[in-house]
C-alpha cells in the first residue's frame, strides 16, 4: 500500500480534533482520525476523513491504525487536569502502551514522521517550587524527577521516541506542551484543566446569580497557558522540521491562578467572592515555558494573548452550558 495517510491518534479529543480540522483546512489528505471513544463523544468529527474507533493500547489496533501511514501525530493518552492525574497515576502510566505499540506498528508500516505529545509535567519538580519561576528550559528535565505517574510516562515515552529514531530511522519529533486550552475540549466531568474549569465556575456563578467561586490552592501558583491555534502551528512546524530533540511548545505569558480568575471575571463582567480550597490538587507552585530554544530553532513562539484565547474559550463554554441547561 502507498504510504500517504496522515494519522491523528486521539482525533476525538481536544487537540486532536483541532489538528484534524487544521489539516483539512490546508487540504492535506488522506487523513485518518483514531480514538477509543465512541463517535458521540468526539469533540470534532469531519466528513471526508476516515474516522475510526480503536483502542490504541492494543498492538493489533495500532497495526490497523498505521496501515498506509506516512505522518503520525500521537495525541492519544488517558489524561486530564491536576484533579485527574493526581488521582489516576496507574491509568496515566498505562498510556505507555499506546505510544509503545504505535511506535512498533509505525516501524513495521514504514512510517516516515512520528510526532509525540509530551508535557511540561516531565520537568524536575525541584525546579518548580517557586511561583516566581522564570521558565523551564529543555535541559531542566534531567536529572529526572517528573510529576509522579503522568510525567514519568511522558518522560519514558520521549525516550522510546528517541531510540526508535536512533535505532530504526523513524523521524520522531517530541513537543513538551505547556497547558493547552481553547474551545471544543473538556470543561466538566473531572478531567478539565484550569482555564476551562475557571470559565465553567464563573459562568455557573453568573447564571445562578450566586457570586462565589471555589479556587484550588491559594491561587498564587503560577502557570502559562497556550491557545490551541499556537499549539497546532508549533506541532506541525516541529513535525516537518529536522529538529530532533524534545522542545517546549508553550506560552511564556506567566499568570497566577488568581490572575486567570481576574481575566475570566472581567470577560464575564462580574466579581466573585473567592473561596480557597487549600487541600485540593494544585500541582507544582510555579511553571512557565522558557522559549529561548524554540525562538532559536524556528524564529517563532506561541504568542496569542491569554485574554484573546480566554474570550473564545469562555464564549464556547458559555454556549455549551446554556444549551445543556435548556435541554434538561
Ligand atoms: P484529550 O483527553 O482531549 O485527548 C486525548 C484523546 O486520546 C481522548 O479523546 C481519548 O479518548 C484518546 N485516547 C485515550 N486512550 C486511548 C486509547 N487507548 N486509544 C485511542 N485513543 C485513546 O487530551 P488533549 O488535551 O487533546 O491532549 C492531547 C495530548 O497532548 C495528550 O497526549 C496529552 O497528554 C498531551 N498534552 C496535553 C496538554 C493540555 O494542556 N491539553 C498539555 C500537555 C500535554
Amino acid at each position: 500500500m502507498k504510504n500517504n495517510v496522515t494519522v491523528v491518534c486521539g482525533g476525538g479529543g481536544f487537540i486532536g480534533g483541532h489538528l484534524v480540522a487544521d489539516l483539512r483546512r490546508q487540504g492535506i489528505g488522506p487523513i485518518r482520525s483514531v480514538d477509543i471513544k465512541t463517535f458521540d463523544h468526539w469533540y470534532q468529527k469531519f466528513d471526508g476523513v476516515e474516522n475510526v474507533v480503536l483502542d490504541l493500547g492494543d498492538k493489533a489496533a495500532c497495526d490497523q491504525a498505521m496501515q498506509g501511514a506516512s505522518v503520525v501525530y500521537n495525541l492519544a493518552a488517558d489524561m486530564g487536569g491536576m484533579g485527574f492525574i493526581e488521582n489516576n497515576k496507574a491509568l496515566c502510566m498505562l498510556s505507555v502502551l499506546i505510544n509503545t505499540h504505535l511506535l512498533m506498528a509505525a516501524k513495521t508500516a514504514g512510517v516516515d514522521r512520528f510526532f509525540y505529545a509530551s508535557s511540561a509535567c516531565v520537568y524536575n519538580g525541584s525546579k518548580q517550587t517557586d511561583p516566581s519561576i522564570t521558565g523551564l528550559k529543555e535541559e531542566d528535565a534531567y536529572p529526572a524527577l517528573p510529576e509522579d505517574g503522568y510525567g514519568w510516562e511522558k518522560l519514558f515515552s520521549e525516550r522510546m521516541c528517541r531510540h526508535f529514531r536512533e535505532d530504526y530511522g523513524i523521524k520522531t519529533r517530541v513537543a513538551r506542551y505547556h497547558n493547552v486550552y481553547g474551545p471544543e475540549g473538556t470543561w466538566d466531568g473531572g478531567r478539565e484543566k484550569a482555564p476551562a474549569a475557571v470559565c465553567r465556575k464563573v459562568i455557573a456563578a453568573k447564571l445562578a446569580g450566586k457570586h462565589e467561586i471555589e479556587i484550588w490552592g491559594d491561587g498564587n501558583q503560577t502557570r502559562s497557558f497556550m491557545y490551541v491555534d499556537d499549539c497546532l502551528k508549533g506541532t506541525q512546524m516541529l513535525t516537518h522540521s529536522d529538529y530532533v530533540e524534545p522542545i517546549n511548545i508553550g506560552s511564556s505569558e506567566k499568570v497566577s491562578i488568581n490572575q486567570l480568575v481576574d481575566i475570566v471575571e472581567s470577560i464575564a463582567g462580574i466579581k466573585l467572592k473567592r473561596n480557597y480550597k487549600l487541600d485540593a490538587p494544585k500541582g507544582v507552585n510555579g511553571r512557565n515555558s522558557d522559549n529561548t530554544l524554540i525562538q532559536k530553532v524556528f524564529g517563532w513562539e506561541p504568542s496569542i494573548p491569554l485574554r484573546t484565547g480566554m474570550e473564545r474559550t469562555y464564549a464556547w463554554i458559555y454556549d455549551q452550558m446554556v444549551s445543556q441547561a435548556k435541554s434538561k
